[in-house]
């Protein structure tokens, strides 16, 4: 058996909205305002036809050969993938044909190659891709995003690519700091990044262990897998 039956994961996206109900009470936010995008990466096919059957309109993979193949086999379904890894400058326009949101953007290149996307010896794109700049929170240069001190340049490579549609920041929590100071941390490049884009206010932070810290501290994106998928089978 490959997959849960739709009924179980209802059960647990109910369960998870109700405390993204609760953090959003305690912070006086709306849980509108809220997007749960449900990271399916290693669960094959099947589990997203499940979790669609229980309501998932957003899905999230990290690895771009795996999301292709997980686009094509349910590309009946009306959902939005949101890739969510680090993605080679030279797939970038591969992702870019099934993803609705890239929220990985952490490099000049990347946005480069994504506005070729537009090239006028090209099929027309038709449409823009929504995109949020990584920032790198770890003293780790090889972790993915940008180093928070060209978080500015970055985004305004991002707004001169009409293809790209800036809508916020993203960033994961690194292990060795208090969830708390980290996310407070993303709000401070948040506001930076609103400096430079007034509309780019969307912050996505936030996965199972820390989306309630990340809500409380604005987070408008939740990036959830195991505690609606269960535990990752090993990647192939
Ligand atoms: C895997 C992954 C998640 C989800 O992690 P869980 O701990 O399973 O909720 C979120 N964001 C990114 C970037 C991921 O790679």
């Amino acid at each position: 058996m490959t997959s849960l039956s739709p009924e179980v994961y209802a059960a647990r996206i109910a369960s998870i909205q109700d405390r993204i109900d609760g953090a959003c009470r305690e912070a006086n936010r709306s849980p509108d305002d809220v997007t749960l995008i449900v990271v399916s990466k290693f669960h094959p096919a099947e589990v997203v036809r499940a979790l669609y059957a229980a309501g998932v309109k957003d899905f999230g993979e990290n690895r771009h050969q795996e999301a292709m193949q997980k686009a094509a086999d349910v590309e009946d379904l009306d959902l939005r993938w949101h890739f969510v890894g680090q993605l080679q400058t030279k797939k970038a326009r591969q992702a870019a044909r099934y993803a609705h949101a890239i929220h990985s953007i952490d490099r000049i290149g990347l946005v480069d190659a994504l506005a070729k996307l537009d090239s006028p010896d090209g099929e027309p794109f038709g449409r823009t891709l929504d995109a949020f700049i990584q920032v790198n929170m770890t003293a780790d240069e090889g972790r993915g995003g940008v180093e928070p001190s060209d978080l500015e340049a970055l985004a305004e490579r991002v707004l001169e690519t009409p293809v790209l549609a800036l809508r916020g920041i993203m960033a994961v929590a690194p292990l060795g700091e208090e969830p708390a100071a980290a996310f407070e941390r993303l709000r401070s490049y948040s506001d930076r990044l609103r400096t430079v884009s007034p509309a780019a206010t969307d912050i996505s932070a936030g996965m199972t262990h820390d989306f309630e810290e990340a809500l409380l501290h604005g987070a408008t994106h939740l990036r959830i897998g195991t505690a609606i998928t269960g535990k990752r089978p090993e990647p192939n």
